[in-house]
């Protein structure tokens, strides 16, 4: 199966859909944040990363590529793989590309999720994650809600709300994304490998966009 990389603003619901399509295609969801938060230890570069990222900022490239190149090595990638987070800006793209030559990879297909600004704002209020395996629940929208109040369908881990869940720490990653982020998507535009889909309409609705995408890209 052809990688995939999700390009979206905060919320828009890319950890949600690389969770369904994982688990559907049995491919490895490698969420960059979900390894930056397992990263925060008692080291100097554990605590820069907490304190940056519960400001909403950027980690550094140097960190983000060495994390990632170190997961990409890893053998469940060989198959192809759903990356939620990455890349967040054009230098991370460029030297992904790089990295992919290495490791003989092809660059896969790119997909991205249209939200409105409020409505994701909306669901940052009531997102809730598993700390382990990454499923995303919001307790405030009805068909996100988990089964068990606080517990993860998938896991039954305890659900956490993330540090940099807030109003205030949304508006800079929102930012962070139009600044950085969005530029990506004329960038594989030129590639000819970009789609997008709407991603207000609900986590079934969007799946199956996504589903449509890869059965036409073959
Ligand atoms: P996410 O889980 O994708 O919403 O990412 C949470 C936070 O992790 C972001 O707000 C950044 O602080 C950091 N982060 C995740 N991926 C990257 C990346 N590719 N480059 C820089 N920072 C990142």
């Amino acid at each position: 199966m052809k990688s995939i990389i999700f390009i979206a603003p905060p919320a828009a619901g890319k950890g949600t859909q690389a969770v369904m399509l994982s688990s559907k295609y049995n491919i490895p969801h490698i969420s960059t944040g979900d390894i930056l938060r397992n990263a925060q230890d008692d080291t100097e570069r554990g605590k820069y990363i907490s304190s940056e990222m519960a400001k909403g900022h950027f980690i550094s490239d140097e960190i983000i590529l060495e994390l990632l190149t170190e997961r990409l090595s890893q053998s469940d990638c060989e198959n192809g793989y759903i990356l939620d987070g990455f890349p967040r800006n054009i230098k991370q793209a460029e030297e992904y590309e790089e990295i992919l030559n290495k490791l003989n990879k092809d660059l896969g297909i790119v997909i991205v999720l249209d939200i409105d600004k409020e409505i994701a704002k909306e669901r940052i209020v009531g997102r809730i994650s598993c700390p382990k395996c990454g499923s995303v629940f919001n307790d405030m929208i009805e068909e996100s809600m988990p089964k068990e109040a606080g517990i993860c369908d998938k896991c039954k881990t305890k659900l956490k709300k993330r540090e940099d869940d807030n109003a205030e720490s949304f508006e800079v990653r929102f930012e962070g994304y139009l600044a950085k982020t969005e530029p990506l998507i004329e960038y594989y535009q030129n590639k000819n490998i970009l789609y997008r889909v709407d991603s207000s309409l609900g986590k079934d609705i969007t799946f199956n966009q996504i589903e449509d995408i890869l059965r036409g890209s073959k």
